[in-house]
């Protein structure tokens, strides 16, 4: 039998509960078929350990964690330390190392689950987005100079290499190619932005030559908000830079009825290295502790990363008790506008794991 080694890493607020809760189903799963099981060790990074430590992960953190055969990660962020500082001290610091260069996000209306636009039903919204996740907007390329005066400069700049533009488009193509319907958006800005968005232009194009199979087309990042929202059905899987597609995902996950189910997966494609999978949201500290975090997304994480490892049978089965759990609305979160706690929603998944209902 398989045994995967996998690093858990709940981090701050709700990450810790809804970690918690996945690896509870994704144990229950494991007892269940017998197939594989999980040798899964804890880390304490986050926000706290910076309070301690001033580090939000030790030193060559993201070296210990090549030994794993995925990262299943929670969240990362707190009321009093600054954002720039803990996205960059954990979720950056282990993406950028261990160079997790796809950030997939699938979204889909799931039964039970309205969207909030009313013409949307179920098969009308089902998209992937591919974020570029190495480099881009977020390439931590800039500074700052004369603080604190009227003269102040502070410069942000988004690198885009030809490699990585090749490779995360690469990506796109064969993630579009695999789904049924063989349809690629590329999300740029490449009107106002002349250089890199103008690069994406060009190597789109490229690719798309080894592609034929699969029907592309360009679109500008604000007229694509507009179209997701009024024409969700014209799309199917998506690519768009760190930042765009950062931006579009929560957008995505809202129309598809809240940001509490939407799923992620950081992806190296070379199996020797981990991938890392955690829900789309954040620390969430205005419901932390309160018991109510939808575990959804942490859920459809976990089958991801199933998927990831190479266990089809259970990653499926896990989606089949998630869609079992969304269609009974007495099992929707507040964010869902219902009632039902993370535990009750837990519990309903392990008893359609185990075939009880
Ligand atoms: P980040 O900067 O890490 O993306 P954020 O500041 O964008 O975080 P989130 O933590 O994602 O914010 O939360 C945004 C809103 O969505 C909050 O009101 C939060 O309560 C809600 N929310 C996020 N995740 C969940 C969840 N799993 N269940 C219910 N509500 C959630
Ligand atoms: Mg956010």
């Amino acid at each position: 039998m398989k045994s995967y080694k996998i690093a858990a890493i709940p981090g701050d607020g709700i990450g810790g509960e809804v970690v918690a809760a996945g690896l509870e189903v994704l144990e229950a799963l494991a007892a269940r078929d017998g197939d594989f099981t999980l040798d899964t060790s804890h880390f304490d990074w986050g926000s706290e350990r910076y309070g301690r430590t001033g580090r939000l992960m030790p030193e060559g953190g993201a070296e210990e964690l090549r030994a794993f055969d995925a990262i299943f990660f929670g969240a990362v962020g707190a009321p009093d330390v600054p954002d720039h500082l803990t996205l960059w001290g954990l979720r950056l610091a282990i993406c950028q190392p261990l160079d997790q260069f796809a950030n997939v996000r699938p979204t889909r209306v799931l039964p039970g689950i309205e969207s909030p636009l009313r013409r949307v039903s179920g098969p009308e919204l089902d998209w992937v987005i591919v974020r570029e996740n190495s480099e881009g907007e977020y390439a931590g390329q800039g500074g700052r100079s004369h603080q604190g005066l009227p003269i102040e400069v502070a410069t942000e700049v988004s690198i885009f290499t030809r490699a990585g533009v090749e490779r995360i488009m690469r990506y796109a193509f064969e993630l579009a190619r695999s789904r049924p319907r063989k349809l690629l958006t590329v999300v740029t800005k490449s009107n106002a932005q002349r250089y890199g968005m103008v690069l994406w232009d060009e190597v789109a194009a490229e690719v798309a030559k080894d592609f034929p199979d699969v029907t592309w087309d360009k679109m500008l990042v604000d007229a694509m908000t507009v179209r997701m929202t009024l024409k969700p059905g014209s799309l199917d899987t998506i690519v768009a830079t760190n930042l765009h597609a950062d931006i579009l995902s929560d957008l995505a996950a809202a129309l598809a009825g809240s940001i509490g189910i939407a799923p992620t997966a950081n992806i190296n494609p070379d199996r020797d290295i981990p991938s890392m999978f955690e829900p789309i949201h954040g620390s969430a500290f205005d419901i932390t502790g309160k018991g109510i975090a939808n575990p959804i997304a942490t859920f459809w994480t976990a089958s991801m990363m199933l998927e990831h490892l190479g266990e089809d049978r259970a990653a499926a089965a896990l989606m089949n008790a998630v869609e079992q759990v969304t269609a009974d609305t007495s099992l929707h979160t507040p964010d869902l506008g219902g009632e039902a706690t993370t535990r009750k929603v837990t519990d309903a998944m392990l008893a359609a794991i185990s075939g009880r209902n």
